[in-house]
């Protein structure tokens, strides 16, 4: 791999550079176990000596080649492949933030993210405060406690799109000491890599625009790699883990740290690896990131332009929109608007119900960001859970209807939006 290459280029090419007569194409390493030949190997293996594979829960090679061209993609320094999304935000969380800590998060999340933290977390003693996007830096740190260990947040928000402030997220960590943790699913690394505005990690649920087709669940952790775990705040990075021997995570991998830790402590522990197979789907599907991404952010735009000038429709939000109060950070921190879009009809909730019913093209699917378009109502799905005041944090309305805006032909998209608003009276 080429360090000067640029991200078209190493969303195809990163992660696998084949010898001599080996499978152009990464191969699919379905097998749980390696072979050795003598008792030692597996020992240093198990002692973190040598690096190798031994048991697929822990890595795996076609794993591996999916983690190295993310790493390359968000231009961090190693990446950890889960089993989902919600993995990756639960141990990015977790292996800096032991019970009796505290995280402060931005209130426009993930409903599921919601959940994890509000619920989740509280009953294993990791307690959660929830501040507006909008927060100034002395507003976040009011939030803050001698136990606060990061900071979390979306760069563009599932499903109120509201693009995180990181110039005020990232000061306000590195005030507190403590890394910025960024959920960066919605933009992917192709429109954003937080690493460049003050993000220490980056979480991404690989089953959206990573896999881009909707074929696997999976998550991954990359780690930008200059974050100081020697402030004092992180003794489980810089003290003996007993579990290895004594090992400390600082002296003996001082490159990666958090990512070998989360890795040998917490994917062992826990067991929730990504699986071979869906690797391979992954990182197919970052082949085609970069032309899918800018598609998806045509279309949607396109859409959010039309649905605003149409009779019928109340209001639209896409970031990029000249009426949009996001747009400002929308040109600082992405590339363009990714492929999401939300919207209300005139009528609220009862007449987008009609809407979606009566869409053809566009399906009602709990998904987001893949190759075809679809919508969802998050405050009946998705985000049905949470209570009123919860969904206003989140931003999300009761009229709200998110679109997933696919990569097919604009023309075909917006038809069938418009026959669909006509069935509205
Ligand atoms: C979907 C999603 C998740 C959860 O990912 P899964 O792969 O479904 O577990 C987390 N964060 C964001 C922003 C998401 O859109």
């Amino acid at each position: 791999m080429d360090k000067n290459w640029k991200i078209e280029t190493l969303a195809v090419q990163a992660g696998y550079e084949p010898k001599n007569g080996d499978p152009r194409i990464v191969p699919i390493v379905q097998s749980t176990t390696y072979k050795y030949d003598d008792a030692q190997s597996v020992a240093d293996l198990f002692d973190l000596k040598s690096p190798g594979f031994f048991y697929t829960r822990l890595a795996n090679p076609t794993v591996d080649c999916f983690e190295k061209k993310m790493a390359a993609l968000e231009g961090g320094v190693a990446a950890v492949a889960v089993a989902a999304g919600q993995t990756a935000n639960t141990l990015a969380i977790l292996n800096v933030c032991p019970a009796g800590h505290h995280v402060i998060s931005s209130a426009a999340l993930y409903g599921g993210t919601v959940t994890l933290f509000t619920e989740r977390f509280k009953r294993m003693g990791v307690d959660v405060t929830l501040v507006p996007p909008e927060s100034t830096v002395e507003e976040i740190l009011a939030a803050a406690r001698p136990e606060t260990r990061c900071i979390f947040a979306e760069t563009l928000t599932n499903p109120s799109l509201t693009v995180t402030n990181f110039e005020v997220f990232s000061a306000a960590a590195k005030k507190l000491g403590v890394p910025l943790i960024v959920d960066n699913t919605f933009p992917s690394p192709f429109l954003c890599n937080p690493f460049r505005f003050g993000a220490d990690i980056v979480t991404h649920s690989a089953t959206k625009y990573i896999d881009g087709h909707a074929t696997s669940v999976g998550g991954v952790i990359v780690e930008k790699g200059d974050f100081n775990w020697k402030n004092g705040k992180f003794p489980e990075f810089t003290e003996p883990d007993k579990s290895y021997h004594g090992l400390i995570y600082t002296d003996t991998f001082p490159q990666a740290p958090f990512s070998v830790k989360l890795r040998v402590q917490w994917i062992r522990d826990l067991g929730v690896p990504m699986m071979p197979f869906n690797a391979f789907l992954s990182n197919m599907g970052l082949e085609t990131l970069h032309i899918r991404m800018e598609r998806h952010s045509e279309n949607a735009f396109k859409l959010a332009q039309h649905l605003e000038k149409h009779p019928k429709v109340a209001w639209v939000n896409y970031p990029f929109l000249a009426s949009s109060p996001q747009r400002p950070l929308a040109e600082k921190y992405l590339r363009a608007g990714s492929g999401v879009l939300c919207f209300g009809v005139k009528g609220g909730k009862a007449a987008g119900e009609i809407v979606m019913n009566s869409l053809k093209l566009a399906a009602i699917v709990v998904h987001v960001s893949d190759v075809r378009t679809g919508v969802l109502h998050p405050a009946s799905m998705t985000h049905r859970q949470l209570s009123e005041e919860e969904l206003a944090a989140a931003g999300v309305s009761p009229d709200l209807i998110r679109v997933t805006v696919g990569i097919e032909n604009i023309d075909d998209i917006i038809a069938d939006f418009d026959q669909a608003l006509a069935k509205v009276n």
